[in-house]
């Protein structure tokens, strides 16, 4: 045989190579036109299973922005977890800053090397019997910890997986980078409610898709009462305050796939899909309820408010546009105001 020659071995190894390339590839187009955190989550932890062969996988991710500290995703698979545990990772653990120095796939005994057996007893996976924990770093930053356990056929993770790993890892992170940046353009700084523009794209969208498919959608408008006052009162920085608590108190109230938004100053909007208008006409009381409760302190002083709020449900036969649908839950809001505020509308 020639030098030149290869071998069956070399040219299986080869082939081999080059389609696990072509396969990167395809996960890279995939992951890389996901901007939605939730669904690309989904599509990093199927491809780990999928590619790398194994049953338990997990990825702990900064909540959303303005977040410090690295949460369990829900969506994690294989883990028999404690119920009601909540398995996070403080911003300022010493492994936040040795996974984005190292960048670099560790098992938790290289961890150990490294960090104290007391800080390690703290890690939220160190229960959790993992092979690997893997850093998602994107400039410099990290983005994720993937926690990677059990494989179908309990063969180690060899050092050419572990190379195709750290591509795998290079491309969900950077996926990861461009989710927490358009997180970042769609979130209000102050409440961390939505932006309008994403508010607006989103009711649009969800007008059609519940034509199709003939569910009910309501909006809940809110205007918080009296709020010039407050302001006079206590200054800029306290109102501020008060609509910091106003988002707390509506995130808290509504579920993971309704969109509440900051829709102006001190107007919130609230899109529920799959909601009745009776149901949405529950969830606006409850609201006004917690905020009619809200105790906020600041400065010694305890300021107190209200919000009014005007409901409608989605009537293809009215609302010919977003526009109108909206006009009639401000309507709805009006009147709120008009019979005297702290009230709710439809
Ligand atoms: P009404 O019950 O009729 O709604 O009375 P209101 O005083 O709340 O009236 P309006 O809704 O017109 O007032 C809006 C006020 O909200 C004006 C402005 O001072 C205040 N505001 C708007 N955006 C912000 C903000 O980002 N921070 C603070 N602190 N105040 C804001
Ligand atoms: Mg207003
Ligand atoms: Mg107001």
């Amino acid at each position: 045989m020639e030098d030149s020659e290869l071998t069956k071995e070399q040219l299986a190894l080869y082939q081999k190579q080059l389609f696990d390339l072509r396969q990167l590839i395809e996960i890279s187009k995939g992951l890389n036109t996901n901007l939605e955190l939730e669904t690309l989550i989904d599509s990093i932890l199927y491809v780990c299973m999928g590619q790398l062969r194994v049953v338990k996988v997990g990825i702990f991710v900064r909540r959303g922005v303005g977040e410090h500290d690295f949460v369990l995703h829900r969506n994690y698979f294989g883990f028999d977890l404690v119920h009601d545990v909540e398995y996070r990772i403080p911003g300022e653990h010493p492994i936040i800053s040795l996974l984005e120095k190292t960048s670099q796939p560790l098992t938790l005994e290289e961890m150990g090397r490294v960090i104290s057996r007391e800080e390690m007893e703290r890690l939220p996976f160190y229960s959790l019997s993992i092979d690997l924990v893997v850093p998602l770093v994107a400039k410099g930053v990290l983005y994720g910890i993937l926690i990677l356990g059990d494989r179908i056929d309990g063969e180690p993770i060899s050092q050419y997986e572990k190379r195709y790993l750290m591509d795998l890892a290079g491309i969900a992170s950077i996926a990861l980078h461009n989710a927490f940046l358009y997180e970042m353009a769609v979130t209000d700084f102050l409440t961390h409610l939505k932006l309008r523009n994403y508010f607006d794209s989103m009711l649009a969208d969800l007008m059609l898709v519940v034509e199709r498919e003939q569910t009910p959608l309501s909006l809940i408008m809110a205007d918080l009462d009296h709020f010039k006052r407050l302001n006079d009162t206590y200054g800029h920085l306290a109102g501020d305050k008060v609509l910091q608590e106003i988002a707390r108190v509506i995130h808290f109230h509504t579920r993971k796939n309704d969109i509440a938004a900051r829709y102006g100053g001190e107007e919130f909007a609230v899109l529920l899909p799959h909601t009745p208008l009776e149901a949405a006409v529950g969830i606006a009381d409850r609201i006004r309820i917690a905020v009619e409760h809200l105790e906020i302190p600041y400065g010694g002083a305890v300021m107190h408010i209200t919000i009014s709020l005007g409901v409608a449900q989605y009537d293809p036969r009215r609302d010919a546009t977003p526009e109108d649908f909206i006009e009639r839950a401000d309507k709805a809001l009006y009147m709120a105001k008009e019979k005297g505020r702290n009230r709710v509308c439809v």
